[in-house]
């Protein structure tokens, strides 16, 4: 064999995750550094990738595997297979990415009929022995034979109901002799053959089923809801690990222990152990688990030697870590560590107070936290002064609010998540299989298990609520209803759970918006150190400017005009204006809108000083102001019908009594007059929505051509800004205004522009007797504008990349249609890799962004540019964005802290960014 696709827990090289895995890399790792790790070997992803493609093991694979195992019973002095003293071993998974539960592993791997004597025979423990035996046969039915676990489980659970036990750990070694036998019958039925009793033969169809299961359904899911490329994690290893056992006894446990709370980040030991139990019982939440703290008191020393063994990982990986421990009659083992996965709010304070107890660096500090994640803490948390008393209570599993209608199974909760619906998921217990389930949802109640089960670690994963083991909560999935005490939950009832508390409330309970902490502002005040890229962020309001403030905004990049027009009082002043019929008419609706959107400018300045403010002249298409063609001439139908009647009124009131001139009182309120002056309007509003029609209004009538053809409209909003900024010049407040032109595709209309700026300026200045500072730039938003860039930036003193419509326009794409129609397609079946206006197209649009950048730096070199697009505050376009050195970025506020953090990683990690052009 050329290749080596072995490597013992002695030699691997524990940086190499991509070839031994995430498992394999800390358990060799592990050994290396002196920590107890039970004996065993990695066999590589590429041994995985090999047989996936050959459908066989690579030449020589088992044979080498039979070298490693003998070098195990060397060292134990067991014998696989054996006669006295039985070596068994697990057979386990793991990836270069952690995906937990995803793939599979087999314990108590070398029992059979003869083993297993041994095993009885050198523990002296028969119960144990058949425990070990029955699980074993349940596992490697279930992974390497295909048998569902329901052909076990329903054995299983008719010997407890036969011998009247409800607990596991109360069967005796009789009931698991009689369940093994059960079981060994299921397996000759389900596969028409006996269970095989050679161990090789066990430990080859082991291999095979944890390679195999890299490409099962679930594993193949998870990689592609999370996005786990080739590069990130490429096949499966598998680990041959010697098994100790937790449950041989009182002087045993299994546990998983995180260094600190992942909840919130506190520097504790967390974690639940069980007393004489096997790893499996933890996480599977079958048995609810004591707190690590009461180890303290139930095994003294070995708490102390659990404590050692978090310092010393903390200390060599100087990160949080999430391991897996058992204790085999007082010795204790470590059986797997990982980074921790923690929500974002542990993340945030872990970072911030690792820097303090000097353990990282702060640009450690900042690179382990993926920028994403902040976002769940912009999450909602449940009203503090809700009265409703809880219905229920569990364990914590995973903070945040969530509310929805209770469903009982994964796929009904897939079914209504994809219809739109907020549903939570209720189960006993969760299984990976349960996953489809956990994306839709909008939470995760469970009845049984811990703060480590399976629903707890992905929904924390996730940063999605969850709350774990509420035991009085009973699930009666068939029926598909809850009880708790006298309550019944029907499916579809609203229930609302609060994960950082582990309360469960009946109904819908109001929820509140979350605050930047001091941990995270502390963090991202590091961020801004490293950060070339400064965050600004899109808004129209002084509301919103406060709130960018409280995220850290260093300005507003984008502030779009037309959504002060569309104010209820203002939009009907916005329509007198379009009907219009000459300019001095249209001046004299202007006149009233100044006054306006001056005192909104006043106030968006003052909130936001002395940052600037990107205020972008109208934009839109000016039939976006007016009621659709269709529903005016509802409206005029209407009107005619009303008409019609007013007419009949009077000259049934004319014929009764001759002598009446005038209507009763309630006809006067409505005469004639008043409405056939409201059909006038209607139809002449009618009329210019018939004019103004275009068939592709986004490529039609609108930004700067607007400007173009209304001049009035610009300069009114021009003066609105400049005398703006006189109006806070003269408070002596220190302003950054910045006016910015869209959809520009020639210097010819910018000039325009600038006339009109210059124009406004002098009378301005001449007004309020001082000089104005401010900026006058142009969006970036057409590939005309891109090419004429150097041209642009003799009049612009800022570009700002507008790029949605760049997109647009790079792609021939309208964002609605193919968002709607063809993108997902191309999405999913690898025509396009991601959504181009949510994910900046580097490849295409950022090279016509460097270019324009370039071009316009050539002719104007201190040439400010930004990107006001969507784009703009997601991680990897911002990385982008650092590469071609644009100087801020702007997006929604939510995204703001996000998009600091990015810009730090952005340049922190510059020396490996890839080039696509
Ligand atoms: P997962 O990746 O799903 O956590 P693991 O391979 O870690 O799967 O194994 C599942 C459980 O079995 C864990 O609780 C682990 O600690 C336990 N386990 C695995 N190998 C051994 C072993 N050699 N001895 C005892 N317990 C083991
Ligand atoms: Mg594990
Ligand atoms: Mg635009």
């Amino acid at each position: 064999m050329t290749t080596q696709y072995i490597f013992s827990f002695q030699q691997g090289d524990g940086k190499n995750k991509a070839l031994l895995g995430g498992k394999g890399a800390n358990l060799c790792e592990m050994t290396q550094i002196g920590l107890n790790v039970p004996p065993g070997f990695v066999i590589s992803t590429e041994a995985c990738l090999d047989y996936l493609q050959h459908h066989r093991l690579p030449d020589g694979l088992m044979n080498d595997v039979r070298h490693h195992m003998q070098e195990i019973e060397r060292t134990t002095g067991k014998t696989f297979g054996g006669k006295s003293q039985p070596l068994l071993v697990s057979v386990r998974s793991g990836s270069a990415i952690s995906m937990p539960g995803m793939m599979d592993t087999i314990l108590n791997l070398g029992l059979n009929r003869e083993t297993l004597q041994d095993l009885i025979e050198a523990t002296g423990d028969p119960r144990f022995g058949f425990d070990a035996y029955r699980r074993f046969i349940q596992l490697f039915g279930k992974v390497a034979l295909g048998i569902p676990d329901e052909k076990f489980d329903a054995h299983f659970e008719e010997v407890k109901r036969q011998a009247g036990i409800k607990a596991d750990v109360a069967l005796d070694a009789d009931h698991l002799k009689e369940i093994s036998e059960l079981f060994l019958q299921v397996v000759r039925e389900e596969t028409g053959r006996p269970f095989p009793e050679d161990v090789y033969e066990q430990l080859e169809l082991a291999i095979k089923a944890v390679f195999d299961s890299w490409m099962g359904r679930r594993a193949v899911d998870y990689r592609r809801e999370f996005r786990v490329t080739e590069k990130m994690a490429n096949g499966t290893a598998a680990n041959i690990v010697t098994m100790v056992f937790g449950n041989m006894g009182n002087d045993c446990a299994t546990g998983v222990g995180f260094t600190r709370n992942p909840g919130t980040g506190a520097n504790e030991m967390y974690g639940e152990y069980l007393v004489n139990a096997q790893g499996e019982d933890v996480v599977a939440g079958i048995r609810t688990p004591k707190p690590v703290h009461e180890l303290a008191k139930e095994m003294p020393d070995l708490y102390r030697q659990l404590s050692e063994l978090r310092n010393k990982l903390e200390q060599h990986y100087r990160e949080a870590q999430d391991f897996e421990y058992t204790i085999e009659r007082g010795v204790l083992y470590c059986l797997q560590t990982r980074n921790a996965k923690m929500n974002a709010a542990a993340m945030v304070r872990t970072s911030v107070e690792m820097v303090k107890e000097g353990l990282i660096s702060k640009e450690r500090a900042l690179l382990r936290i993926n920028p994403e994640l902040l976002e769940q803490l912009l999450h909602p948390q449940l009203d503090p002064h809700n009265k409703i008393p809880p219905l229920a209570q569990g364990l914590p599993a995973s903070p945040g609010a969530a509310c929805g209608k209770c469903v009982f199974d994964a796929d009904t909760a897939a079914m209504m998540g994809k219809a739109g619906e907020a549903v939570i998921l209720l189960r006993e217990e969760t299984k990976p299989e349960d996953i489809h389930g956990f994306f839709a949802a909008q939470g995760i109640l469970t009845s049984r298990g811990g703060k480590t089960s399976h629903a707890a670690v992905v929904a924390r994963g996730m940063g999605k609520a969850c709350v774990a083991g509420a035991e009085d909560i009973r699930v009666d999935v068939r029926s598909r209803r809850a009880q708790v005490g006298e309550v019944l939950i029907h499916e579809g009832d609203i229930i609302t759970i609060d994960g950082g508390t582990g309360l469960i409330y009946l109904g819908e309970i109001p929820t509140v918006a979350p605050t930047v902490s001091e941990e995270l502002q502390t963090l991202l005040g590091w961020a801004d150190e490293y950060a070339e890229l400064k965050v600004h962020a899109n808004a129209d309001t002084p509301e919103g400017a406060k709130k960018a403030l409280a995220y850290g905004a260093a300005g507003i990049g984008l502030c779009r005009t037309e959504r002060m027009f569309n104010a209820k009082e203002r939009l009907p002043l916005v329509i007198d204006m379009i009907l219009a019929e000459d300019p001095e008419s249209r001046a004299a609706a202007l006149e009233k809108l100044f006054p306006i959107q001056r005192e909104d400018f006043v106030k968006l300045f003052t909130a936001m000083a002395p940052f600037p403010v990107t205020v972008r002249l109208l934009d839109p298409p000016m039939h976006e102001f007016l009621p659709s063609e269709h529903q005016l001439e509802d409206e005029i139908q209407a009107l005619k019908k009303y008409e019609t009647m007013i007419k009949g009124q009077r000259v049934t009131l004319e014929t009764l009594s001759g002598h009446l001139t005038t209507l009763p009182a309630p006809f006067d309120l409505l005469n004639e007059e008043v409405i056939s002056k409201a059909i006038a309007k209607k139809e002449l509003m009618l009329k210019k929505v018939r004019d103004l029609y275009e068939v592709n209004p986004m490529l039609g009538h609108r930004g700067v051509r607007l400007g173009m053809s209304y001049p009035e409209i610009y300069k009114m909003q021009i003066r609105s800004v400049l005398e703006a900024a006189a109006l806070c010049a003269q408070q002596g407040l220190k302003i950054a205004p910045e006016i910015m032109v869209p959809q520009v595709i020639t210097a010819e209309e910018l000039k325009r522009v600038k006339e009109y700026v210059a124009e406004v300026r002098q009378e301005t200045e001449t007004r309020y007797g001082l000089t104005l500072d401010f900026k006058f730039g142009t969006m970036i938003e057409t590939v005309r504008a891109c090419t004429r860039a150097g041209q642009l930036a003799e009049l612009a003193e800022f570009f700002s990349f507008g790029t949605n419509d760049l997109t647009q326009a790079t792609f021939s794409f309208s964002r609605e249609d193919a968002e709607n129609k063809f993108l997902p397609l191309y999405n999913e079946v690898g025509l396009l890799e991601d959504n181009p206006f949510e994910v900046l197209d580097v490849k295409g649009v950022g090279q016509l962004m460097k270019m324009t950048a370039e071009f316009g730096r050539h002719t104007r070199p201190g040439l400010k540019i930004g990107i006001c697009g969507e784009q703009g505050g997601h991680p990897q376009s911002i990385r982008f964005c650092h590469h071609i050195k644009l100087d801020y970025v702007s997006c929604s506020a939510p995204r703001i802290p996000i998009a600091r953090l990015a810009a730090a990683h952005a340049k922190l990690l510059e020396h490996e960014f890839f080039n696509h052009s």
